[in-house]
């Protein structure tokens, strides 16, 4: 069965409550139907509740990040459960500034991506690897490594219904895209790695998104090689006709 598409705006740490609001009213009823592409917007956790209200029939809201645990003593942290409790339906979980400024390890990535499933909520796992690994060939080692214990002791199911997103730390944010045809061949090595480790059949089910300075521009070209999946977009997700743009490639 072809895979749907799913383009993600990953709006990091922007846009205040009535910006995000005012954005949402623009877009929501311009967002193709889902059963062409899948559009998300992640968004900061205080802007959740009123975009979910806003979001409209084809538009679906993540989060950018949850703790495993489902409540108690951890100050400044968000439960899955109250994810869900306001419709939120996706979760970026270890993206690489995660991983780089706030400790995430492969380990917290998979503690977080179980919580996700457990409680009904998309996760979009990220990995990736800096300049240096490109460059010394280590690239396919370390994305392996990411993605064997970011998604161990899913089940079949959960596992399909991951999405990952690679994302070379290098590309996020530079304005250096990596080629269509290296984004395709490394997702390509991902989804090799997933049919080891989960079997053919959720290799080829599971969504694998390219994310690192896509634009309206580029997109069109990352979305024709056939592993990529959709993408995962940061600054080019932040203005109303650009998200649009990335909406019709
Ligand atoms: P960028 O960010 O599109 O601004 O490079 C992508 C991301 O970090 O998800």
């Amino acid at each position: 069965m072809a895979r749907i598409p799913i383009i993600a705006g990953n709006w990091k740490m922007n846009k205040n409550c009535k910006e995000s609001i005012a954005f949402i009213k623009a877009i929501a009823h311009k967002v193709p139907e889902a059963t062409h592409v899948e559009t998300i917007i992640c968004a900061p956790a205080v802007n959740l509740c009123g975009m979910v209200k806003e979001q409209g029939s084809h538009l679906r809201i993540g989060a950018q990040n949850l703790h495993w645990e489902a409540n108690g003593a951890f100050t400044g942290e968000i439960a899955p459960s109250m994810l869900t409790d306001i419709g939120v339906a996706y979760v970026v979980i270890g993206h690489s500034e995660r991983r780089e400024m706030f400790g995430e390890t492969d380990e917290t990535v998979n503690k977080k991506t179980h919580a996700a499933h457990a409680n009904g909520l998309i996760p979009i796992v990220c990995c990736g690897e800096s300049l240096a690994e490109r460059e010394n060939g280590t690239t396919n080692d370390v994305v392996d490594a990411q993605i064997v214990k970011g998604l161990a002791g899913l089940s079949t199911d959960q596992a399909k219904a991951t999405v990952i997103a690679y994302e070379p730390i290098w590309a996020i944010g530079t304005g250096k895209v990596a080629t269509d045809e290296q984004a395709n061949e490394t997702i390509g090595y991902i989804r090799s790695v997933v049919a080891r480790e989960h079997g053919q059949d959720v290799a080829d089910a599971i969504r694998i998104q390219y994310g690192g300075s896509v634009k309206p521009e580029t997109v069109a070209g990352l979305m024709a090689q056939p592993e990529i999946d959709g993408a995962l977009v940061g600054g080019a997700s932040l203005d109303v006709d650009s998200f649009l743009g990335l909406l019709n490639f």
